[in-house]
């Protein structure tokens, strides 16, 4: 099968890179993107840079350019959900966007004329991952994702988004990769690892955690890769 392996910064692909092994790289449209063979798949690897334009763009060549017929996002995010823990795993089972505003016409948060506030995620690939976590023996949660153009270090912040979408997580590219992926019928899962509470220190905690989390999450997606016939 050809899979799409997507992050959004370099640290959250390099693990992924190191375990592929021998990999071709091209350079399309100002970004880089890396083929690899693993587990009997032609993968297709790359970050995007960050926020909801850029994956938006790497999103659409990987599938369009490159013909992946799956996607899978690999990455760390912000807390809302107190449950949540540095490097605890969260698989997004639907996805918004916290910053899309058109509610001076009367539309909730989020919502999109002709389309939705919430992205599903693909259901099968969430079973699929809560089997790969207990074989793990990794605890994998399940939850809301919310997208949006800003980096969330501010307590007021993360608490209207997790009021107003019941997310559990946020981060700047889960929601416009799943708008991609929903738009051209290719299943997706997004995945993430925690790098920090979205509050205050949320910048200090990012740089500190930012490597370890990335590999936590990479080393899931590897497995979810392995698992897929
Ligand atoms: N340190 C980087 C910027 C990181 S932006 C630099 O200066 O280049 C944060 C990235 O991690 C985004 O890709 C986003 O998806 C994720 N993320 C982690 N914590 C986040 C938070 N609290 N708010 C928003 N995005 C977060």
């Amino acid at each position: 099968m050809n899979i799409a392996i997507m992050g959004a910064m370099p640290e959250e692909i390099a693990p992924l890179l190191e375990r592929v092994g021998e990999y071709k790289l091209t350079e399309f449209a100002g970004n880089k993107y890396y083929e690899a063979t693993y587990a009997g798949h032609n993968l297709v690897i790359a970050y995007s840079k960050i926020g909801k334009v850029f994956s938006t763009l790497t999103a659409t060549t990987m599938l369009q350019h490159f013909g992946a017929e799956l996607l899978l996002f690999s990455g760390v995010a912000g807390a809302i959900n107190s449950k949540l823990k540095i490097g605890n795993l969260i698989a997004a089972t639907k996805l918004c966007q916290h910053d899309l505003d058109i509610t001076a016409f009367g539309h909730p948060h989020g919502f999109v004329p002709e389309g939705s506030v919430f992205i599903e995620a693909d259901k099968a690939l969430v079973a699929k991952a809560m089997l790969v976590a207990k074989d793990m023996d990794l605890e994998l949660m399940e939850g809301t994702i919310a997208t949006g153009d800003q980096f969330i270090a501010d307590p007021v912040k993360n608490k209207w988004i997790g009021e107003t979408f019941k997310a559990d997580a946020l981060e700047m590219e889960g929601a416009s990769v799943a708008c991609v992926c929903n738009a051209m019928n290719v299943p997706f899962f997004i995945l993430r690892a925690i790098s920090d509470a979205a509050d205050m220190d949320a910048s200090f905690s990012f740089d500190e955690f930012l490597e370890s989390s990335a590999i936590e999450s990479a080393n899931f997606i590897i497995k979810m890769v392995e698992s897929i016939e």
